[in-house]
């Protein structure tokens, strides 16, 4: 892998990038997975690369109802193995119950096959998907491949990077959706139940944490969630991050550096 240093103003972001490029290079990561990546990652750069407290409020009310779902699954892509198979094994000790399962755009054995691997090796246990037994009704060719013990009877799906014509479908079935997305104009975004707006790793991790703090289960109790005000929260959060990124607003004169040697330099940054 690349070497990288931890100075570099952007390390943490480069570092996700040489994993998944990494990843493409073992066959687990597609490149159009790679791609969707870097759609995210313009949005992430909006948000300021936090956790707005409306994403908080979202992952909260999902780990309730991760707590609660009879039958709650997780459906895992390339990237969202590559990038957090160790964050999914810690919420599956969390929440046992929880199904794990391999569910591909871009479907081989080979690569179903690797990534359940890499879930494996990182501690989740009994992976599913890898050789599909069931479909989503109403979905074309290898998108339509699930697991009858998993989504096929899943209620609650938990859908980290999901596309939107499979989160539509699933929603068709009867189920509820949890997303995980940074792109709230995203069909995924907008249909599900409850949307959050987050990074993945920062999101499973905070998720973790609240399912272990959640309070005693409610078996099937889904307390109502404002996904439409989610979303709405998390544009504005990134319209504000954008006019803050902007510096002053152009209608404000500049001061001049010479007529004014108070004025703070302005810190060379790295290209
Ligand atoms: P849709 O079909 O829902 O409109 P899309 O076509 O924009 O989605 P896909 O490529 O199907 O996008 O799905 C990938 C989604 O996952 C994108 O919306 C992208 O913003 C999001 N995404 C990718 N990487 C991350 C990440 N690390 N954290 C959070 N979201 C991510």
């Amino acid at each position: 892998m690349t070497r990288l240093s931890p100075r570099h103003p952007r390390y943490a972001s480069l570092r996700i990038r040489a994993r998944l490029a990494e990843s493409a290079r073992k066959g687990i990561v597609v490149p159009e997975g790679l791609i969707a990546h870097g759609r995210a990652e313009a949005f992430d750069y909006f948000l300021g690369e936090r956790t707005t407290p409306s994403a908080r409020e979202a992952i909260r009310a999902a780990a309730t109802w991760l707590v609660n779902a009879e039958r709650p699954v997780v459906s895992v892509n390339g990237n969202v193995a590559s990038l957090a198979a160790s964050s999914l094994a810690a919420l599956q000790r969390v929440r046992p119950g929880l199904q794990v399962e391999v569910n591909l755009f871009h479907r081989t054995p080979g690569r179903a096959a690797r990534i359940a691997r890499v879930l494996t090796d990182a501690g989740v246990h009994d992976v599913l998907g890898v050789r599909p037994t069931g479909r989503i009704p109403g979905l074309p060719s290898d998108r339509a491949h699930v697991d009858r013990r998993g989504i096929l009877v899943a209620d609650v799906c938990l859908v980290p990077l999901e596309d939107g014509d499979r989160t539509e479908a699933l929603q068709a079935m009867g189920k509820r959706v949890i997303a995980i997305d940074l792109n709230p104009l995203s069909r995924t975004a907008r249909a599900a139940d409850i949307p959050i707006i987050d990074e993945l790793t920062r999101a499973l991790d905070a998720l973790t944490r609240e399912v272990r703090r959640a309070g005693p289960r409610r078996p099937s109790e889904f307390d109502p969630f404002d996904a439409r005000g989610a979303l709405r929260a998390a544009q504005a959060a990134m319209a504000r991050g954008l006019q803050r990124a902007g510096g002053r607003p152009r209608s404000e004169p500049r001061a001049s550096p010479r007529s004014s040697p108070a004025t703070p330099r302005r810190s060379r940054r790295t290209p």
